[in-house]
């Protein structure tokens, strides 16, 4: 994966700031003073090692943009920096084949391009649809998308998007024009809203400037946003970017509130929404596992706190390599929970008796010592449509497992106690 981003500014203050943006976005900067000391570090280096270069358009060797010129040969994706906001070299920029440029006027522009350091890399398992009958409109749209390296998809009309979103998963924006063959763009905004919220696709419409009505409209029929036919490069780039953060963000909220900190595996609360939403009507045969560890105050006594973190997550990574198949959660404290849809109760308990074996076997590295845990298991196959009823048949079950002794299975009274 390319790593480096070749710094070319002349000022040390201006290398500086750049360089510190390129480590803060996880990347490695490789600084040049002038297009000379630049040419010179680049031919030490593979070419696809960068991911991009930023490029000052004024070099005291290289006045008129020939460090721009040197990046594009080279086949590297160019961000410009510009000393002044002069439309004539904003035009001669663009006229390049570049992925945007920043003027170094104030500290919201290295925002901006620190902002765009980041989606680099990430736009390119990111999937943008675009939607117009107008070849020329698309075109000129897939080009500047291109730039900033989205996955992009050229649909003539609404059916043709509506196919490619059904087939890829990693699509977070659709733009789309008015007059459609198939439909009006209004009316293929509002029917992809039955499929997609606002917050899991950003819709931006192409209002056409004789229609003044059309921005409001695109809105009120779900759109998130909306952009002039009339518009410029900047725009486009700087709506598609802030509609596809917002996705990003509200993506990143969930995450963390359905995410146990710790463990990074579902918490309580997302897994009955997964049990209730992802299994509309629970299967008739099925099993819930509630699975606690053993004497683990004393982990937490014997060793620290910190200590028995590492012995949750390491619980945790094995619950998940042996129940990689099914919907595993962290309830709380040291209680995990496995929920196996269509399963008989005894291939559950023989998952269960394996994951418990292996967690007795697997000694767990803390610093210089390793230590081993073991867990009581409550598995219940209650035939119930509520998850609650389970739960609490588990939890009875757990309690038995660990006053016969711990480290050990019990079932459903049905079936044998291992
Ligand atoms: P038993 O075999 O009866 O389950 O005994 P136990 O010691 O495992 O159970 P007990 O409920 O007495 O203690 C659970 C301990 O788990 C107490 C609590 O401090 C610890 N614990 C809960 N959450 C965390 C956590 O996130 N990190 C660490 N390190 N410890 C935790
Ligand atoms: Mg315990
Ligand atoms: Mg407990």
């Amino acid at each position: 994966m390319p790593q480096n981003v070749l710094v070319i500014e002349n000022s040390d203050k201006n290398l500086d700031v750049v360089s510190k943006l390129v480590r803060k976005a996880g990347l490695i900067p490789v600084g040049a003073h002038s297009l000379t000391e630049a040419s010179a570090r680049f031919a030490l280096m593979m070419p696809e090692s960068f991911l991009c270069a930023i490029v000052a358009h004024n070099l005291p060797d290289a006045p008129n943009g020939e460090a721009i010129d040197f990046a594009i040969d080279a086949f590297i994706p160019a961000i410009v920096t510009t000393d002044t906001l002069e439309a004539k070299t904003r035009d001669r920029v663009l006229e390049k084949d570049v992925v945007d440029y920043i003027p170094k006027e104030n500290a919201q522009n290295y925002d901006y391009l620190s902002r765009l350091l980041f989606r680099l890399e990430k736009n390119k398992s990111t999937g943008v649809v675009v939607v117009s009958t107008h070849r020329s409109s698309r075109r000129k749209m897939l080009s500047l998308l291109y730039r900033h390296n989205f996955v992009v998809y050229d649909c003539p009309t609404a059916s043709e998007a509506m196919s490619i979103l059904a087939e890829h998963a990693h699509i977070r924006l659709v733009i789309t024009d008015n007059a459609l063959p198939d439909m009006t763009g209004t009316q293929f905004i509002s029917g992809l809203r039955k499929a997609f919220s606002k917050e899991q696709l950003a819709i931006i419409g192409l209002a056409s400037d004789q229609r003044p009505l059309m921005s409001a409209h695109f809105i009120k029929s779900g759109a998130n946003d909306f952009l002039h036919l009339s518009y410029c490069h900047e725009e486009f780039l700087c709506r598609v970017m802030q509609n596809i953060e917002y996705i990003e963000s509200v993506e990143a909220i969930r995450r963390a509130a359905n995410t146990d900190y710790l463990t990074g595996l579902p918490n309580r609360r997302h897994f009955f929404y997964t049990v209730t939403v992802q299994y509309k009507k629970l299967p008739e045969q099925h099993a819930l596992a509630l699975i606690d560890l053993d004497h683990f105050k004393r982990i937490n006594d014997t060793y620290g706190h910190d200590a028995g973190d590492l012995v949750l997550k390491a619980v945790a990574n094995l619950l998940q390599v042996h129940f990689n198949d099914t919907l595993v959660a962290r309830f709380g404290g040291e209680e995990f929970c496995v929920y196996l849809p269509k399963i008989d109760i005894h291939n559950a308990q023989e998952r269960l008796n394996r994951f418990r074996l292996a967690l007795q076997k697997t000694p767990i590295q803390i610093g210089e010592e390793s230590v081993k845990v073991t867990c009581s298991i409550g598995l219940c196959n209650t035939p119930t449509q509520n998850i609650e009823t389970l739960l609490s048949s588990a939890d009875k079950l757990l309690y038995k497992a660990k006053n016969a002794g711990r480290n050990q299975v019990h079932v459903t009274s049905e079936t044998q106690e291992v």
